[in-house]
């Protein structure tokens, strides 16, 4: 098929995501047809850095020949089979070494298929689980302001991002919103874990008047991402760790972008040194090959519904729940982090990233550069409303795969950068950053 043909058709009978379709009347879609590593290439012979790793799922590079070989071996054996009733080696496996990284704290692991179902899970275990233990009044949920956990209904009301909710408002049920901890917030001279400790004291005030309506607090560890790549100190966490367990509420952790590796340990949380109730991960989890997520719980949670009474059973389920050959290309992933001593080589990565991308401080427009493991982000000041579509289109003239959240622009690169893919992507983001007017 020829890039003109796809294109028309696509835009005849796709319906693309997060985008109003009108802009494709003069943005071009981008036809792929192949990706290696790095590189999106298309039907012409032209290619694109994938410098935000396909929307944060791609960790390792597109076609990877380990994961391509452990899917297709999969594939040979069981493709599928339902998860209630049967059970299968991949999601036994993925399981047991999911449970052993967070060193055994999170001992039960339940699947679907996406990230927001991951959420809709965390939220319906969590009321659940104290109505299961005779607390039905702990049904309510609090979250940061700038949060974005998936935008099914029940993922969409613990989000706080106006552009994806307020259409949806009549269907939502309204969460409560607390103040971020995101670190651009301090004030001249104060540090991040100062701007943290303000955020968690207003925390604490908002869980003193309402824990024994709550169920649970729900956080994106370490980096708000969809808001804008908010990063906050991990005191926070801490603090946010201590106050839950202290007003008896459920800490989830939604670290599906920030998982696996992305903050620069294997799980963002860790840096707190601490573990939230509930763990949802997905993206990254299957290496950007196959829809997956999980939500990992504790012993206790799990405890609490075991029962000779059905209904007092998570009853939750989606027809892929645990799909062999999405548990397989994550158990392939997670023994790339073992072989490619991933996590090590990242922290020299990311070291590299920050310092090549220290220049673009020195643009006029530019604001708060800031970085996180393998997160580098900035604003750009006096930024309009086509910015972000600006930005991304130059940017794909100069072969490189941007997408701005807003005024802030960022690299969520797949690990297998080396040197030299470094420094070519520093460069030509400097390129694209001096040829578009805020
Ligand atoms: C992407 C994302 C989700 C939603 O995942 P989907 O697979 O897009 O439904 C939820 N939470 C966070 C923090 C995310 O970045």
């Amino acid at each position: 098929m020829k890039n003109t043909d796809l294109l028309a058709r696509s835009l005849a009978a796709v319906w693309h995501p997060c985008t109003q379709m009108k802009v494709h009347a003069t943005l071009p879609l981008i036809p792929v047809a192949r990706a290696r590593g790095l590189w999106l290439h298309d039907f012409d012979g032209r290619r694109y850095f994938d410098a935000i790793s396909s929307w944060w799922v791609n960790l390792f590079g597109h076609a990877e020949p380990r994961i391509g070989a452990a899917v297709a071996a999969q594939l040979a054996e069981l493709e599928h089979v339902m998860l209630a009733g049967f059970t299968h080696g991949p999601v036994v496996e993925l399981s047991e070494r999911l449970t052993a990284l967070c060193g055994g704290a999170l001992g039960h692991c339940f699947y679907a298929s996406d990230g927001a179902s991951a959420t809709e899970i965390a939220l319906k275990m969590s009321m659940h689980y104290w109505r299961n233990r005779a607390r039905p009044e702990k049904t309510g949920f609090v979250s940061l302001a700038g949060s974005y956990h998936g935008e099914t209904a029940g993922a969409l009301a613990v989000t706080d991002i106006a552009l994806f909710r307020d259409a949806y408002a009549p269907l939502l049920r309204a969460g409560a919103t607390v103040a971020s901890p995101d670190a651009r917030r301090a004030e001249p001279g104060e540090s991040a874990q100062s701007v943290a400790e303000r955020a968690a004291a207003e925390l604490e005030t908002w869980l003193a008047r309402h824990h024994a309506g709550t169920a649970a607090l729900i956080v994106e560890p370490l980096v708000q991402c969809a808001t804008g790549m908010a990063m906050y100190d991990a005191h926070y966490l801490r603090r946010a760790r201590e106050l839950c367990s202290r007003y008896e509420v459920h800490l989830i952790a939604d670290e599906i972008a920030v998982g696996c590796g992305r903050t620069g340990t294997f799980f963002a949380h860790e840096q707190a040194g601490m573990r939230p109730d509930f763990l949802c991960l997905s993206k990254g989890i299957s290496g950007g090959y196959l829809p997956l997520s999980v939500v990992m719980t504790t012993d206790a949670v799990y405890e609490a519904f075991y029962d000779d009474s059905t209904a007092r059973g998570f009853l939750h389920s989606h027809s892929y729940t645990g799909n062999a050959l999405a548990c397989r290309a994550a158990l392939a992933t997670l023994d790339i982090f073992a072989a490619d001593g991933v996590l090590a080589a990242n922290r020299h990565r990311a070291a590299r990233l920050g310092e090549l991308a220290a220049p673009l401080a020195d643009l006029p427009q530019v604001r708060k550069l800031r970085r996180c493991g393998m997160i580098v982000a900035w604003d750009v000041a006096g930024a309009d409303a086509s910015y972000a579509r600006r930005l991304f289109a130059a940017a794909l003239e100069h072969e490189l795969l941007l997408r701005p959240l807003g005024n802030t622009v960022y690299w969520m690169p797949p690990y297998v950068m080396d040197e030299a893919d470094m420094v070519w992507l520093a460069e030509r983001t400097l390129r694209v950053m001096q040829a578009v007017a805020p």
